[in-house]
């Protein structure tokens, strides 16, 4: 097993010199890995495109343009967030005052997954280069030609004592873990998510675990059904569903089921044409692997729409399953793909239940006129975060933290929240030295007395 603790001990070193605290050189790294964005522009889109098929817009908007977007929302920011947050102070402290001070952890571990191998990768960093750490980023083998140009980008614009790109598997993964990491941030599946966390405890490193689970998709009786319909599709079947918080299976109120389905049906062909085996810029499912697994999902229920395959190119259309319920193998765990199962309910209860029999979803997706049904499923169901009327788009505000809870993860980020889950939050009382309030000492007098009038 290869040994990373010479570029751990390198990084420790460059961390300890104190120049990643310094705001300015923080602001110019920053900027340094946008403009390092911007001049790989067109060899990403290559590589995205060998890996995954990913359409140039596809490929632009939910990888590249995501993480430009990250960088200029923190570089206008940071200067504001890494200003000690001054806090009250409470009478018994009088002649202190008290402010939180957000510390880099120092060595940060970042790895991550295969289906947005740029975004998923970059914006992490974002968050440990803004709050002042050094990192050590591990891409995901299973895309070679993204992983080789991040790594190339990251080499060619930072010495590798401050980021540097550790390529390979599971074994290099593995190898990594053992090394004592003062900050680990994950993405993947939730079974790696536990392996990481097991070796994260040796050492008692903090984590964030971005993780993956089945995420429901309600759509109500009184909601906007063409509307819906439109959003759904869409966040359903960008990056052939290959998407952690894409709607992993759909509940949909008997009244409507048809109507739905229908309207369904007809936005798939509008966004991907009535022959999406032959459209250029449909994603591709990442290995065979994963197509067989997925294409055993086919005889689940029954298709409605879609169902064919290919795979030599390792392509499954756009698929809708019916008669569906929580015995088939398709939904026993996350599916991850573009194949979506159809549940029927009749009363929202059955909803909730069926939600509380499984592991805390990291999205929910609720489409309902109805106020009280939003709120109700909002407060009843436990899920990392969510849209009412939409499907994914929470995922691209700056200013809503992203993550799972329990099983779908722990930890959030995305705008301040990255600066945040890569900062120890520091609180520091100074007291003052020109006087001192004598309650708290064994010797006063009517000691006790004096401290109950501050402290019932
Ligand atoms: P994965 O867990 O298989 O792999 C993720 C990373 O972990 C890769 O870099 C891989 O090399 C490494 N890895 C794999 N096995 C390992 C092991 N035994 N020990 C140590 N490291 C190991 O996940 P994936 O297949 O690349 O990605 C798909 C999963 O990621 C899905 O479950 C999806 O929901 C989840 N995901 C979550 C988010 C999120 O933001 N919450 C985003 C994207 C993907």
């Amino acid at each position: 097993m290869e040994n990373y603790s010479s570029l751990v001990s390198a990084q420790q070193l460059f961390f300890q010199s104190d120049r990643t605290k310094d705001i300015t050189f923080r602001v110019k790294a920053l900027q340094t890995l946008r403009n390092a964005i911007k001049n790989h522009e067109n060899e990403l889109l290559e590589a995205l495109r060998a890996d995954l098929n990913k359409s140039e817009f596809e490929a632009y908007s939910t990888e590249i343009g995501f993480v430009l977007e990250e960088l200029r929302f923190t570089i206008s920011r940071l200067h504001s967030w890494v200003k000690p947050q001054k806090v009250k102070t409470p009478i018994t402290h009088l002649g202190s005052e008290s402010y939180i001070h957000s510390e880099p952890y120092g060595v940060t571990l970042i790895i991550a997954p295969w289906n947005y191998p740029f975004q998923l990768a970059i914006a992490p960093l974002i968050g440990a280069i803004s709050a002042g750490n050094c990192a050590v980023m591990k891409p995901s083998e299973l895309t070679p030609k993204t992983s080789e140009i991040l790594e190339k980008l990251i080499t060619e614009y930072f010495p590798k004592d401050y980021i540097s790109v550790v390529q390979g598997g599971i074994e290099t993964s593995q190898a990594l873990l053992m090394e004592p990491f003062d900050y680990i941030f994950f993405t993947g599946s939730v079974p790696v998510g536990k392996i990481i966390m097991e070796a994260a405890a040796k050492n008692l490193t903090p984590v964030t675990l971005e993780l993956g689970g089945k995420s429901p998709c309600i759509v109500h009786d009184d909601a906007h059904l063409k509307l819906a319909a439109k959003r759904i599709a869409w966040g359903k079947y960008t990056n052939a569903g290959q998407t952690c918080i894409a709607p992993d299976y759909l509940y949909i109120h008997k009244n409507v089921k048809d109507e739905f389905l229908n309207l369904l049906k007809q936005t798939i062909t509008e966004l991907y044409g009535s022959e999406p085996l032959d459209n250029p810029n449909f994603t591709r499912i990442v290995s065979e692997r994963h197509f067989d697994r997925l294409s055993s999902f086919l005889s689940n229920g029954e298709i409605y729409f879609g169902g064919k395959t290919n795979r030599e190119k390792r392509l499954i259309e756009p698929t809708v399953l019916i008669d569906i319920t929580w015995d088939e193998p398709i939904m026993q765990d996350e599916i991850f793909g573009p194949i979506f199962p159809v549940l029927e309910y009749t009363d929202l209860s059955e909803v909730i239940i069926g939600i509380h029999h499984h592991p805390k979803p990291l999205s929910l997706y609720i489409f309902t006129e109805n106020n009280e049904i939003q709120k109700k499923v909002v407060n009843s169901i436990s899920f990392g975060g969510g849209c009412v009327n939409d499907t994914v788009y929470h995922f691209a505000s700056p200013h809503l933290p992203f993550g799972g809870v329990g099983p779908s993860g722990i930890g959030s980020y995305h705008g301040k929240g990255s600066y945040d889950a890569f900062s120890h939050k520091k609180s520091i009382l100074k007291q003052t030295t020109r006087f001192d309030i004598p309650f708290r000492y064994p010797n006063v007098k009517n000691g006790l007395k004096k401290i109950k009038m501050f402290m019932k």
